[in-house]
Order: C-alpha cells, then sequence, then structure tokens
C-alpha cells in the first residue's frame, strides 16, 4: 500500500530521516503540503516566504519523479480524504514542538491508529529531540551554557543523505494549485521587494551553507556582530522551512577547524535550546515565562509603538533594523537585540506587541526563537538578560556601525544619494503609511537617558513590589 508523506517544514529531500526511512520500504510515496491552520494563520511574510519554499521543493520532487500533492484544509479531513482516494496504509511526518503541532499531530496519530492506519512520527527539525538533552537529574535546562555543553558531549547524531528512488504511486491523487492558495497576498506591495532577497528552496540553502563555511566561517566569530559585514550564514530562513537539516548544517561545520565554526555551532545551538524550551515550557510562547514579570508597567499599543514599527523612532540604529526587516524579510541578530530593547526599555512597551511585529514581518520567522529571543532582551525570560541591562543604540552603532554603512544601507534619509535598498523601503510599506524619502529625518521620540531612567525606574518599582 502507498504511504503518504505530509511535508510541513521539512522540505527538503537531503537529511530528512523520514523520507529517507520511507523510500527504504520501496513502497509507493505520495508526498502532500496542507495549508492549514499553521500556513494561513502564519505572519504575511513567512506565509509568503512559505509559498515559495512549497513551489521549490514541489519542482525538487518533480525531478525525481515525484509529485508534491497540495490541499487545503484542516488537516485530519483532509488527510482521512487522501487516504480513501489513494488507498495509502498510513500517513507518516517529521515532528514539530509548538503547541499547536503538538496537539493537532497526537490527535491525527490517535484517529489514524484508531483505524487500523500507520501513524508514524520521526525526528528532523532540530539537532536533537528536546527531551534528548537533560540535566542529570533528567530535568530540562533553563540556561544555555549548560545545555550547549550537554549537546555538545552527548553529539549530534549523522545526516541522512537523500534517497536515491522515490518511488510513483500508479495513479497520483489530485493537487490543488499553489497561486490559488495566494499565499502573498497579504504582503500588499512588499513581496516584489521581499522576493529580490529571499534565498529559497533546498540546492539555493546548500550554497549557501556550502559558500558561508569557504569563505566566511573562519572571521565567524570576530565579525558577526557587524551589521555592514557578510559575516552570518543567512541560513535560519531556509531552516525554519525547513529547507537544509539542521544536522546537516552541524556536521558540515564539524569538517573545519577554528574557532569560527565551533562558534557557529555554538549558535546553531541556541536554536535547540529555543525549542527545548518552547516545549519543556510552551507559555514561553505568549507569557512572560517569569510571573513576577506580569506586575510590570508595561506600555500597551501606543502610536511611539506604531513608529517604531514603521522605523521612524528618530534613533538611527533601531530604525535602520526595523527597515531591513521590512525590506529583507530579515535582521541581523545584534540590532534584533536593539531594537527590542529600544521598544521594550526606552519605549517600555510590552515585549509581546514587538514579538508579533516580527512574526508579521519576518521571512525567518521561528516561534521559539523569536519568543526566546524577545523575552531574552526584555529580562522576562529563563536565562534573560538583567533588565537592567539597557542596550544603548548610539553607543551600540558607534562600536558596530562606526562608518554608518548599515545605517545608510536602510535609511535613505541620511544619505544625499541614497541607495536602491534604503529606496525600496519605501515601495515596500503600505501607501497607507503616506512615507516619502524626501521628508527629513524624524527628531528622536525619547532621549536615550530619559528613556534608560525611565525604565530602571519601573523596574525598581517591581523590585521593590
Ligand atoms: P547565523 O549567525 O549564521 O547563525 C546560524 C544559525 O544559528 C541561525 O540560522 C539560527 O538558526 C541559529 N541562531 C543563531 N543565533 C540564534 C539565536 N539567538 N536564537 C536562536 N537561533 C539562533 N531567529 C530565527 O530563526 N527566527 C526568529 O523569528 C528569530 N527572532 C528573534 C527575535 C529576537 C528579538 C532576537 C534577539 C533574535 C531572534 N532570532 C530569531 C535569532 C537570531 O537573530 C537569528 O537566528 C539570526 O539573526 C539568523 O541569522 P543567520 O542565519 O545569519 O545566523
Amino acid at each position: 500500500k502507498p504511504l503518504i508523506l505530509w511535508f510541513r517544514r521539512d522540505l527538503r529531500l537531503d537529511d530528512n530521516p523520514m523520507l529517507a526511512a520511507a523510500a527504504a520500504t520501496g513502497r509507493p510515496l505520495i508526498p502532500v503540503f496542507i495549508a492549514d491552520r499553521s500556513v494561513t494563520g502564519i505572519g504575511a511574510a513567512a506565509r509568503w516566504r512559505m509559498g515559495e519554499a512549497v513551489e521549490s521543493f514541489g519542482k525538487r520532487l518533480a525531478g525525481q519523479g515525484s509529485r508534491l500533492i497540495l490541499r487545503r484544509g484542516s488537516a485530519l479531513p483532509v488527510l482521512l480524504e487522501l487516504i480513501s482516494q489513494s488507498g495509502a496504509g498510513g500517513v507518516w511526518w517529521t515532528r514539530l514542538y509548538d503547541p499547536f503541532a503538538r496537539e493537532r499531530d497526537t490527535d491525527i496519530k490517535d484517529h489514524l491508529k484508531s483505524q487500523g492506519l500507520e501513524a508514524r512520527s520521526f525526528h528532523g527539525h532540530t539537532l536533537a529531540e528536546p527531551w534528548d538533552v537533560a540535566t542529570q537529574t533528567g530535568g530540562p535546562y533553563r540556561v544555555y551554557t549548560p545545555f550547549w555543553k550537554s549537546l555538545d558531549a552527548q553529539g549530534v547524531a549523522e545526516a541522512v543523505p537523500a534517497p536515491e528512488r522515490l518511488v510513483a504511486p500508479s495513479d497520483w491523487p489530485g493537487s490543488e494549485d499553489l497561486a490559488g492558495w495566494r499565499l502573498g497576498a497579504a504582503m500588499n506591495r512588499g513581496a516584489p521587494v521581499l522576493a529580490s532577497h529571499a534565498v529559497a528552496g533546498e540546492a539555493a540553502a546548500r550554497d549557501r551553507l556550502d559558500h558561508f563555511l569557504a569563505e566566511t566561517v573562519q572571521s565567524y566569530r570576530s565579525d558577526r556582530d557587524f551589521p555592514a559585514l557578510k559575516a552570518v550564514s543567512g541560513l535560519s530562513e531556509n531552516l525554519t522551512y525547513g529547507e537544509i537539516g539542521p544536522r546537516r548544517i552541524w556536521h558540515a561545520a564539524k569538517g573545519f577547524s577554528g574557532e569560527g565554526a565551533t562558534h557557529f555551532r555554538k549558535e546553531l545551538a541556541w536554536r535547540d535550546f529555543a525549542h527545548h524550551l518552547m516545549f519543556h515550557t510552551p507559555h514561553l510562547l505568549d507569557s512572560n515565562w517569569r510571573d513576577e514579570w506580569n506586575g510590570f508597567a508595561w506600555q500597551g499599543d501606543t502610536a511611539s509603538a506604531e513608529r517604531w514599527r514603521r522605523g521612524l523612532t528618530g534613533e538611527p540604529f533601531v530604525d535602520a533594523g526595523l527597515r531591513e526587516m521590512f525590506v529583507t524579510g530579515t535582521m541581523h541578530n545584534r540590532v534584533r537585540m536593539i531594537v527590542a530593547s529600544y521598544l521594550t526599555k526606552h519605549l517600555m512597551t510590552d515585549w509581546k506587541i514587538g514579538l508579533d511585529w516580527f512574526a508579521e514581518s519576518l521571512t525567518d520567522w521561528d516561534p521559539a526563537s523569536n519568543a526566546m529571543g524577545w523575552q531574552w532582551v526584555a529580562g522576562s525570560g529563563p536565562d534573560a538578560a538583567p533588565y537592567f541591562r539597557v542596550f544603548n543604540p548610539a553607543t551600540q552603532a558607534e562600536k558596530f556601525d562606526k562608518s554608518a554603512t548599515y545605517r545608510k544601507t536602510y535609511i535613505a534619509e541620511l544619505s544625499a544619494k541614497p541607495g536602491k535598498t534604503a529606496l525600496s523601503y519605501f515601495d515596500a510599506v503600505p501607501r497607507s503609511w503616506g512615507l516619502d524619502p524626501a521628508k527629513p529625518y524624524p527628531d528622536p521620540l525619547i532621549t536615550l537617558s530619559k528613556g534608560r531612567e525611565r525604565a530602571l525606574a519601573a523596574y525598581e518599582s517591581l523590585r521593590k513590589g
């Protein structure tokens, strides 16, 4: 009997244990992608980018004489319909760890098994299963460094190669048309600008890795904090859709000596740590991880927060980051920390407002890494930066963007002759924002020292209860 392979965020042939195991059975395989709430309900940029990933993976499967069947709707009824149309014996998939996927997948597994059908899930989304890295007493980690040491010491399973052959069924069930899903519709005018920055698909992701390891990884440790240098891999965009597997990256990096390659694996392990935290404490995603933060005097969604979203705070390093995200769909890690600190500290705005904007705007959006990042900066998370450590965007700029190259790349108003990328921001944003590169750059929303003092005073009163 054929097997249905339900692809979700594992849109690749290589380093895909589920696919490798399925191909090894020699049975006919029916790959399927379902646009359920986990696709239609995500932010505009991520939904658009998911469409690119699906399109590319469909072509890749076609190159192997297979297909990617597309269906829309709630996953269980869609799968049951496919089973009845194809006579498949069951469904296999790669495990995900967010609460929505876990509940959905458990229900599906129970239901299929109760019907006498196969339902099997595999590891593949992370370096290790969230429950396989454990403290000496068998519990989860709360702090990154011991987590990393434990993961590195226990080692990471080898990446499996792409299967040589995928057996096609004698009859293919019908597929919907990807264009009909209009996954990019909410992108408004932004999609063409984003498309010029996206690097989609398995082959492109692999090239990106190889190029990064050959050219850049040696200087990764010293250069990774400087946003104007092309010193980071850019692989988050591919990892989130599974266009490349984390174990492939890990083992490829292990083949390189030097502290750059080791540091790169350490950063990759942060992604696993985020999944570990999300799995063991799912409230990471939407509530203060530490309860005491519920009493903090967070500001709501004010006019200042809207200025922040639009990259109009008057603080150039902050605005450059927000505009970079709008134009490219990603933001440099150092700048993510700076814009998050500015919102949660200088503007004292609830981190969830920033989290939501990132979720709406990032093509590399990942629920676990995004929530961990925001709670880390805000101070409300496990292993968080202490609240009183307030990033000063001006001194950060002096240190990490001394020549203002990064700021000028994204802020047209700072140059007499702005470049293409800075100007493309004005093409990407909604027309209703009424932005115009000819308008002068805004004055700061708040002086940095005043914002810092206000935040520290509020923190002091939280501490005193
Ligand atoms: P590289 O420096 O090349 O690192 C390699 C890989 O390691 C990355 O692709 C990523 O998978 C992982 N990694 C590196 N740093 C981190 C980190 N701090 N946390 C988790 N994984 C990490 N990352 C996302 O993938 N999606 C998000 O939605 C996201 N939101 C964030 C929000 C905030 C407020 C902050 C501070 C960080 C966030 N990050 C997020 C983490 C980090 O900024 C990005 O993973 C990184 O910038 C991606 O660029 P890169 O692939 O070039 O990274």
